[in-house]
């Protein structure tokens, strides 16, 4: 294998224990400059990718490395400035990071992973590794009334499998830790009883295998493993939505699994109900177990969040400092982490205390209006494109397919109430249709929310994937 397969191959693995858009932020750009005597050092392009793989993701890359050769015991990261910059969303620290850059001794940091039992022996399950990120666990977990369900659901399942909630649904906005406290169910499971079958998912993962093993004509084969399984987690189920052969076996190994008592644990941005083009009976199926729901978090929980990563990450952030980041910073956890990491960055890279008044410069662009910079059209197209799992051309193609057309209104009304765009522009949006179209969408879509208590959390739903920094 060369440096290349390898960190390819480790890349795979890591894709799915993080997020689309986290594995865009971290991972690319970086590639693997040396490995020598068990140590690797992992090339990233600035001074916040470096402090983020090593504090966030150290364990989960050696972890992904280990499964491609298991001589691994240490990484390192080294800023390199030839590496293509890999998102705007780093730009105004690069300037910062960029005086420290290679040939500074303090941005080559070796990370001694200690050859705790987890690493050395990882989930070595007959099944498959069981794609499980040690770090989300129920204790990392902070409680509140936002999410108080959802987590007594999901703590309530890992002590009585199958047998309890069967299917565990838990539905919620992004970055509110759905993909958490899944994980955390399939860790306690384990940690608990190690000879337990226990498997996480995304759905898109699923999806992926699914085709595959259609094309090669193995799909027997993929079955008969997902059948051997105690426990499936399968996370942002949304991505199901329209694709019938998917559905067809799906609701196969679901069938499967729960008439043998087996648990099955799903995720969703949104209520079974919602996702509309679920076939009938897997949404009468997700339906007749326990559907939870995980809600924004308000202040106090904000502040709570944020104090106990600061404990996990041993930071010492003056109080006011997080208060601030808790008022501030309100749409979701991820966003929350995000901003508590980018003031520690700012604070490292230009070694000033974490003081309110660093946030305040450290978040300027984020906090400013409350939301993104600028919106775009496009932001607009590709929320919604990737909430009803469309392509811009099919979002934009003349035809009556129901929820096509469903999701185009959404679309024109969205562009309408969040970019103020005129109804004509708008008509242009959509391969130059009539303005009365988007007057008509905008004015369907508004009075339907004013009575539709599930197209109101549809709407929001999309609106947060427009907002969403990452
Ligand atoms: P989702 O899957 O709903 O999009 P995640 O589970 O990925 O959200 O959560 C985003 C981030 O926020 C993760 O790093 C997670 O650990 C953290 N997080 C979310 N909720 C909590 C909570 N209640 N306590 C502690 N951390 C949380
Ligand atoms: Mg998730």
């Amino acid at each position: 294998m060369t440096l290349e397969e390898l960190w390819r191959a480790t890349l795979g693995e890591i894709e799915v224990s993080v997020s689309k858009a986290q594995f865009n932020t971290w991972f690319r750009g970086t590639s693997i400059l040396s490995f020598e005597n068990g140590k690797v050092i992992i090339a990233v392009p600035n001074g916040f990718a470096k402090e983020w793989l090593e504090n966030k993701y150290n364990i989960i890359i050696l972890h992904a490395l280990n499964k491609n050769n298991r001589e691994i015991r240490e990484i390192a990261c080294q800023v390199v400035q030839e590496t293509p910059l890999p998102q705007k969303q780093n730009q105004n620290i690069d300037a910062v990071s960029a005086r420290s850059q290679s040939t500074d001794p303090s941005t080559f940091s070796t990370l001694k992973i200690k050859q705790n039992t987890q690493l050395s022996t990882p989930y070595t399950h007959s099944f498959h590794s069981s794609n499980l990120n040690p770090r989300y666990t129920f204790s990392s977990f902070i409680v509140g009334e936002n999410n108080n369900l959802a987590f007594a659901a999901c703590k309530a399942v890992s002590e009585q499998l199958g047998t309890l909630y069967n299917p565990l649904f838990i539905y919620g906005g992004v970055g509110l830790g759905k993909t958490h406290l899944l994980q955390s169910i399939g860790n306690s499971v384990l940690e608990k009883d190690p000879s337990k079958e226990v498997l996480y998912t995304t759905t898109e993962k699923f999806t992926h295998k699914l085709i595959t093993s259609i094309k090669n004509n193995t799909i027997n084969t993929f079955k008969a493993n997902y059948q051997k399984i105690d426990l499936l987690i399968i996370d942002d189920v949304q991505f199901l939505s329209g694709r019938e052969k998917t559905q067809h076996e799906f609701f196969n190994i679901f069938n499967t699994l729960y008439q043998r008592d087996k648990q099955i644990v799903i995720s969703s941005d949104r209520p079974p109900k919602s996702i509309s083009t679920l076939e009938d009976r897997l949404r009468s199926r997700f339906e007749g177990g326990m559907i939870a729901d995980i809600n924004k978090p308000n202040f106090e929980i904000r502040f709570a969040i944020l104090e106990s990563k600061a404990i996990e990450k041993k930071l010492s952030f003056p109080e006011e400092t997080l208060r601030y980041i808790a008022e501030n910073i309100t749409h979701n956890i991820r966003e929350l982490e995000g901003a508590l990491n980018r003031v520690l960055a700012f604070s490292q890279l230009q070694n000033i205390p974490p003081s309110p008044e660093l946030a305040k410069k450290a978040l300027a662009d984020i906090i400013g209006s409350g939301k993104k910079k600028t919106i775009t059209q496009k932001d607009v197209i590709q929320a919604v494109c990737s909430h009803y799992d469309l392509t811009p051309e099919e979002l934009a193609r003349k035809g009556r397919k129901k929820e096509i057309t469903h999701s185009r209104h959404i679309a024109m009304f969205l562009l309408r109430s969040e970019l103020k765009l005129s109804y004509k522009g708008i008509g242009r949006c959509f391969g130059g249709r009539d303005h009365t179209t988007a007057i008509h969408a905008f004015e369907k879509i508004s009075s339907e929310l004013e009575k539709n208590l599930t197209l109101k959390e549809e709407v929001n739903a999309v609106r947060e994937k427009i907002y969403l920094f990452e």
